[in-house]
């Protein structure tokens, strides 16, 4: 499978959590849909012909649903000029449940959007104001029932837990009114202190507290029984689907597929002969900064800030660690691709984990069961470590440099 992403770096206003790469203007969106015209441009004419075929699209952000529906249209018909899409092709567009319109989603639905993904975090007013979201618990309702309203049969909810002073019956009643929704998939992610967002300054001057592990773990624990029991299937360690409603794109990302990536601070990840002779993967990063993307993008040159090289063995390490955390190392395929039986090289895990029923061990699969994945760090780490001393070399996990982590200053 190959994915095709997109970054939308505007918000309307900044969440206190968030660390994506988004600027909270709307007055340089239509500068940006140009930029990323011509950006679309020069990346497909130097992508090999294998690459010009995609089963995905996703709109991700920043808030796509900023765009217009004529912004949106310019960019999908470029895609189309260069690129190809499967018949049955999942085209995700994430949306801000406060940016939303019947009119909006109607349109988004004839585009060819057929997958809404809503960030809506919480159901209770004092959450989302914490969190400094820009829309209510009654817009959020709004915004699923109208997406059933204009046709969407594929509706993602995101919701967070762990907030500080979040109690487990807060965030039961938050699940439980996203099944009464009829949501067809769940993201369910604890909150995260991420460096350099203005959450985690509150933190270091003692103006909030995170929850303790042992509460995080139980709301945790608790999601997951609750979902599995009105029928959705856990697929990765934050995510559940019912009906079989995965979402394709972000399972690239999980199976160590290929994706190719547009705008500010996007990262894709591609194979081509990029040595002469040989079949080499490369993984590259934009630069995070649209004044910089801009500049190098109107100049002809592609944006990037970074790129390299893998090697087999770091691909193998990442296959590894991000199948384990979704769903489960496909035993032929890593066999196939790396020339590595799972039975053996992590015989020792499958040992101490499948008889502590943490782990599932199939014919096919090395998957985590339901408790499984509540410890899934613990797990994983064992299992590189034991593959790290199978192979004998050490995984350097692959990061971003310095310069990208730090979100430059800009002036909007
Ligand atoms: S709306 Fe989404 S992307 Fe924008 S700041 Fe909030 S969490 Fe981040």
């Amino acid at each position: 499978m190959l994915g095709l992403y997109l970054h939308i770096p505007f918000c309307e206003k900044k969440c206190i959590y968030c660390d994506f790469y988004s600027l909270e203007t709307t007055t340089l969106i239509e500068d940006f849909v140009e930029t990323l015209l011509v950006e679309i441009d020069i990346r497909a004419a130097l992508l090999p012909q294998s690459k010009l075929h995609f089963d995905t699209l996703f709109l991700g952000g920043g808030t796509p649903s900023l765009l217009s529906a004529q912004q949106l249209e310019r960019i999908i018909t470029r895609l189309q000029k260069h690129f190809t899409f499967s018949s049955d092709a999942e085209w995700t567009m994430e949306c801000n449940p406060g940016t939303v319109t019947r009119e909006s989603l109607r349109q988004y639905k004839a585009l060819g959007i057929n997958r809404l993904s809503f960030g809506v975090q919480s159901f209770f007013e004092e959450d989302l104001q914490f969190l400094s979201r820009i829309h209510s618990k009654d817009e959020a309702v709004n915004a699923i029932q109208m997406s059933r309203d204009a046709g969407f049969e594929n509706v993602n909810l995101d919701l967070m837990f762990a907030l500080p002073n979040q109690s487990l019956a807060h965030w039961q009643k938050n699940l439980e009114t996203a099944v009464s929704l009829e949501t067809d998939h769940i993201s369910a992610y604890s909150l995260i202190f991420e460096p350099g967002t203005p959450l985690n300054a509150m933190l270091q001057r003692g103006e909030v507290r995170a929850q303790d592990e042992e509460r995080d773990v139980e709301m945790y624990a608790w999601g997951i029984d609750f979902l599995a029991a009105r029928g959705y299937e856990q697929y990765e360690v934050s995510n559940f689907a019912k009906n079989g409603k995965m979402c394709r794109h972000n399972s690239i990302y999980w199976q160590g597929d290929e994706y190719v990536s547009f705008g500010p601070s996007a990262h894709g990840y591609i194979s081509s002969e990029f040595s002469p002779g040989e079949q080499d993967y490369m993984r590259y990063w934009n630069v995070r900064s649209l004044q910089r993307y801009t500049a190098m993008v109107r100049s002809g040159v592609l944006p990037l800030t970074n790129s390299e090289l893998l090697s087999e063995k770091e691909r193998m390490f990442e296959r590894a660690f991000l199948e384990l955390r979704a769903r489960g190392i496909r035993k032929h395929e890593f066999k196939q691709d790396f020339g590595i039986d799972v039975d053996i090289a992590l015989q020792a895990l499958i040992a101490e984990f499948t008889k502590d029923g943490l782990l599932r061990d199939t014919r096919e699969r090395l998957m985590l069961s339901p408790r499984g994945y509540a410890v899934c760090d613990a797990i994983t780490l064992e299992a590189i470590t034991l593959l790290e001393r199978y192979c004998g070399i050490a995984w350097k996990q692959l990061s971003v440099d310095d310069e990208t982590i730090l979100e430059e200053q800009e002036l909007v």
